[in-house]
């Protein structure tokens, strides 16, 4: 027999979505356990946060504590292609909310919130994965292999997977399906900048467009590190050297804007490649689980969308989750996956018209419409459940339409 532990709530996954999850759940007495695959503090991608993450910051109490670290702050972004820029300042937005956010190395952001989490009392099981998990009886239980490869299990009421890309659940309970977005992929490493312009040069993230289909991020950090990444349709990487770090600065020549700029600086490690970036899931919760964050469900990175969603979803799971063990019936479908849907579907509607070209047309027009400029930056800051915003409720339709009068005037 293999050694059985019991908790309420078992967390799969320490990052930002665990992390919120537990936190909440944490300042409502429950007993938790987090299992976590890696040892922290560890690489992860994901480094431009938007405005709406910090309200779930805030509602797991964890806000203050990331703000003692001093991240590079973030008030906007900046997008670029060859002579033309389209800036968004979040203090412009519509609606209420949040003005600003941070850019963050995860590997020291996430591991803030996973220490801040442990100093709270919570027991995070490092170097642990999960490797099996049961839901034909009355609780879940599932399978842990330590790091010196024993085996043991956890039995919890309710299991909060969150993952991420190591997609626990959706591969165990056969939940995994094909993302409705173009297959993309993603190369990407940091460097330090030791001359780095002052003001906004060297802090604003910029997104530079090569092509329609194809663009470089520049995410200065406070560190000095600056993270730099390219994102393209699979195929677009075929053209470049078999040797990551040659072809990394193969594509760094072919930018226009950032021209020279990082040619001297060396590669702080071998360039990192993501393919077929998408993915989803066929449901977000079944009986006595929730999938969360990447484990869920993962767009594109071009609207830094991700740690927001996992953050929402990851709060959300946890409130749920807490109903469910003070004997209530959330109504999951209602609270949880349709309320998650919304929000992936308008994001869903930026990326694809991102990818056509249509917001380009936006973003870069010469005199753009302040008003709707306003309501996008409100989508951008993350503030995508606000049916206030006809840029939120007419997502499907609204950007091509003005895309189109757009193109008409050229
Ligand atoms: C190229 C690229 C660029 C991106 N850029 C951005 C961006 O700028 N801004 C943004 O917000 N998002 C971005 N994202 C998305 C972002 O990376 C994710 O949305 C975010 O990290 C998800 O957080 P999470 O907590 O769900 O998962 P993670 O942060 O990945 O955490 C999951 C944790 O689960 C652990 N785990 C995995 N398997 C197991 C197991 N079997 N047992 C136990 N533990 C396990 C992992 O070790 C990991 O620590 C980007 C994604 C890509 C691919």
């Amino acid at each position: 027999m293999m050694k059985r532990e019991f908790t309420d709530i078992l967390i799969i996954g320490a990052g930002p979505s665990g992390m919120v999850s537990a936190g909440y759940l944490q300042q409502h007495n429950v007993q938790l356990k987090v299992v976590e695959k890696q040892q922290f503090p560890r690489f992860s991608i994901g480094e431009s946060l938007i405005p709406r993450c910090m309200d779930n910051f805030a509602e797991a109490g964890l806000l203050e504590i990331i703000e003692k670290h001093g991240f590079q702050k973030k008030f906007g972004a900046r997008f670029i292609k060859d002579d033309k820029v389209g800036e968004f300042d979040f203090s412009q937005k519509f609606g209420e909310g949040w003005d600003w956010t941070w850019q963050v190395p995860r590997a020291d952001f996430d591991h803030v919130l996973a220490k801040e989490i442990q100093s709270r009392g919570v027991d995070i099981a490092f170097e642990t994965e999960v490797t099996a998990a049961d839901f034909s009886n009355e609780n879940p239980v599932v399978t842990i292999q330590h790091k010196d490869g024993k085996q043991s299990e956890i039995e919890a009421k309710f299991v909060i997977d969150s993952s991420g890309f190591g997609r626990v659940l959706p591969k165990l309970l056969d939940l995994e399906q094909a993302s409705t977005l173009e297959s993309h992929s993603s190369v990407f490493t940091h460097i330090e900048e030791t001359i780095r312009p002052q003001g906004k040069e060297g802090e604003l993230i910029t997104f530079e467009v090569l092509e329609t289909q194809v663009w470089f991020w520049y995410i200065p950090f406070s560190n000095g590190k600056t993270s730099l990444g390219f994102v393209a349709p699979t195929e677009w990487f075929d053209q470049f050297d078999k040797d990551p770090e040659v072809s990394f600065m193969q594509m760094i020549s072919k930018l226009n804007y950032y021209k020279g700029r990082f040619d001297n600086y060396p590669l702080e490690f071998i360039p990192k490649n993501i393919k077929h970036i998408a993915k989803s899931v066929k449901c977000l919760y079944g009986d006595k689980f929730a999938l969360t964050g990447n484990s869920a469900e993962f767009l594109d990175p071009v609207f830094s969308s991700g740690v927001s969603f996992a953050t929402e979803s990851g709060l959300r799971a946890a409130k749920l989750a807490l109903k469910e063990l003070n004997g209530e019936q959330p109504d999951w479908q209602a609270d949880y996956a349709d309320y998650m849907k919304e929000g992936i579907a308008v994001f869903s509607s930026y990326v694809r018209d991102w990818y056509n070209g249509d917001l380009q047309d936006i973003f870069f027009h010469k005199s753009p419409n302040p008003e709707f400029k306003r309501q996008i930056c409100a989508v951008l800051a993350g503030y995508v459940w606000n049916m206030d915003n006809p840029f939120v409720k007419k997502h499907e339709r609204i950007i091509g339409a003005v895309a189109k009068f757009i193109q008409l005037e050229n």
